[in-house]
């Protein structure tokens, strides 16, 4: 690190507190970002293989065109009539599933999924919900609650069950397929029946349809049908947080659910959304947010104003005329395949899995006990920085390699990700 890195370091810890996270054991200083690339402080050039946020690219300059424009002209709140926000949602809603056709705007992940837990709640006049037991979906009060990642003080309240988090790699009861789906879908009976002893009753289920930081597991379509079933029977809501899958990266599709073959009562969104711009977003039903609307008359002061909506809008652009969900489904099969290969010369490589750009790599000390290789992950992940390649690691363990790059990501980028994790994996 340079003494210029060592005195940010410094200065951070002084004025924004102590355990602020950084990334990486040598941490680094960013200044400047175009497409799938980053570039420091010295103009050195990283490979960005993490950033889901800058969803078509750092500083796209459409998007930022987009904002500039808008923002020279006008930027106030939901409280005045502007057109931006409704032509917006309604391009929006148009790529929903015809349920999904109303949306309250927000600024980010968490307001969203703390507002879907309050619909839900509304619906039905129940409070239990069910999450998953290695799941974020956000930092509010309520949201925390959801977390085990970062769990809330003094524990979990009485009304949140967690149930354990699908993982193709070990299923549940130790066979996968359908019988992993079943096995699913005990658990979420089991805690059903729990929030209707304790009588707070079901409100709901929140996932993210493609479980991406429980760990990017394979699973089939219709996965989630019988503990969907369940949730439904006792009366509560389906919440799909497609935070992290939505907007077209995990190719195939163009959200979550409709990979895994469900259709959400509540669907949340965010981080890729506004291209780094704040901007997130909750949809349901109208009838349900008919509901909602009559129970709490909420307002978000910068949620849906012009300046976020112009850069979601430019968003949604991008994805089109960049072809950049064929483009993800394209580069991750062909990136997966690159995967499966160093697999056969790296024996670390347990599991390759993921769909499009949301692709997970399970790094194993032995692959008969799969036992999580979590050193080696941080030591391969650090290895991949030095070399000039950003990636993370997630799952229960953070032993499995995080690759969800910029969706301007292409096959160039991706030989390199693979000949620098070849060369890191062989000097381990
Ligand atoms: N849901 C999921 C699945 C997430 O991964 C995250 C953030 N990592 C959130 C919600 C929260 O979003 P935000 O940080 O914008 O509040």
């Amino acid at each position: 690190m340079t003494p210029e890195d060592n005195a940010l370091v410094a200065r951070r810890a002084k004025l924004l507190g102590p355990n602020v996270h950084l990334f990486y054991d040598e941490p680094l200083h960013l200044v400047r970002g175009e497409g799938a690339w980053l570039y420091d402080a010295q103009e050195r050039k990283y490979l960005d293989c993490y950033n889901n946020v800058a969803h078509v690219g750092h500083c796209h300059p459409h998007v930022v065109a987009a904002i500039a424009k808008q923002a020279s002209m006008l930027n106030t709140h939901t409280r005045y009539l502007h057109e931006g926000i409704l032509n917006y949602v309604e391009r929006l809603m148009a790529m929903h599933h015809r349920n999904i056709n109303t949306a309250i705007m927000v600024c980010t992940g968490s307001e969203a999924n703390d507002i879907a837990l309050r619909m839900a709640q509304a619906a039905n006049g129940k409070i239990g919900i069910i999450a998953t037991n290695h799941t974020y979906h956000g930092n509010t009060t309520a949201v925390s609650q959801l977390s085990t990642t970062s769990p809330p003080m003094g524990g979990y309240a009485s009304h949140v069950r967690h149930v354990s988090a699908p993982d193709s790699y070990r299923p549940l009861g130790g066979k996968g397929g359908a019988a992993h789906g079943r096995a699913f879908a005990a658990e979420v009976e089991k805690a059903c029946q729990s929030l209707i002893e304790t009588g707070q009753g079901v409100s709901g289920m929140i996932i993210c349809p493609f479980f991406v930081n429980e760990g990017f597991p394979d699973l089939h379509k219709g996965f989630l049908d019988e503990a969907a079933a369940i949730i439904r029977r006792h009366g509560g809501l389906i919440i799909a947080d497609e935070v992290q899958p939505g907007f077209g990266r995990i190719g195939s599709h163009f959200w979550g659910y409709e990979r895994i073959g469900l259709v959400p009562d509540i669907v949340t969104m965010g981080k890729p959304m506004g291209n780094g711009h704040p901007v997130a977003c909750v949809a349901t039903s109208l009838e349900l947010m008919t509901q909602f609307r009559g129970m709490f008359k909420y307002f978000n002061t910068f949620g849906g104003n012009p300046v976020s909506c112009a850069a979601a809008n430019a968003v949604l652009d991008v994805l089109e005329t960049e072809n950049l969900q064929q483009r993800a489904e394209i580069t991750g099969d062909y990136l997966r395949q690159c995967l499966k290969a160093l697999s056969d010369k790296h024996d670390l490589i347990g599991d390759v899995r993921g769909s499009g750009l949301a692709i997970g790599v399970e790094l194993v000390l032995d692959r008969k006990t799969k036992a999580p290789a979590r050193k080696l992950t941080e030591k391969v992940v650090n290895g991949l920085r030095q070399r000039g390649v950003l990636a993370g690691s997630n799952g229960f363990d953070y032993n499995i390699l995080k690759i969800r790059p910029p969706m301007q990501f292409g096959m160039p980028e991706a030989d390199l990700l693979i000949s620098t994790l070849d060369t890191v994996l062989a000097g381990l």
